[in-house]
């Protein structure tokens, strides 16, 4: 989609550090990391929001999370790790395409908001 800023990380118009990619997922890097290690998992069909997500959609996303163990030491998740989906304005969700954050490399305590 125009202006995403995913979408054009997706299609390689803004540049990205990407340690997966297969037709229907990428796994890059956060710019402005939260963690040790703090990636983002995008669907590379564009949608906002898990409201606006079709069932097609919400299996690539089920397919792409179940890579995650396959994909555990290259991305050193081995100790454990966060999945967060900032879902929407009050959760501080600033990138309107649907995308998973994966948080590695340390022990988080649960830090509500
Ligand atoms: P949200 O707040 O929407 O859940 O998360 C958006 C995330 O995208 C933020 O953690 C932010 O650091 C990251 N981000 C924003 N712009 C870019 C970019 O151009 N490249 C990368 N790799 N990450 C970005
Ligand atoms: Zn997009």
């Amino acid at each position: 989609m125009e202006n995403c800023i995913f979408c054009k990380i997706i299609t390689g118009q803004i540049p990205a550090t990407k340690f997966y990619e297969d037709d229907d997922m990428v796994i890059i890097s956060d710019i402005d990391p939260k963690a040790k290690y703090h990636y983002l998992l995008l669907l590379k069909e564009h949608f906002p929001t898990l409201e606006a997500m079709t069932a097609k959609q919400g299996e690539k996303l089920a397919v792409a999370l179940k890579k995650l163990p396959e994909l555990a030491e290259k991305l050193h998740l081995e100790g454990g790790y966060r999945l967060v989906i900032n879902q929407g304005e009050d959760a501080g969700q600033t990138v309107p395409h649907l995308h998973v954050h994966i948080l590695a490399g340390q022990k988080m305590g649960w830090q509500p908001a």
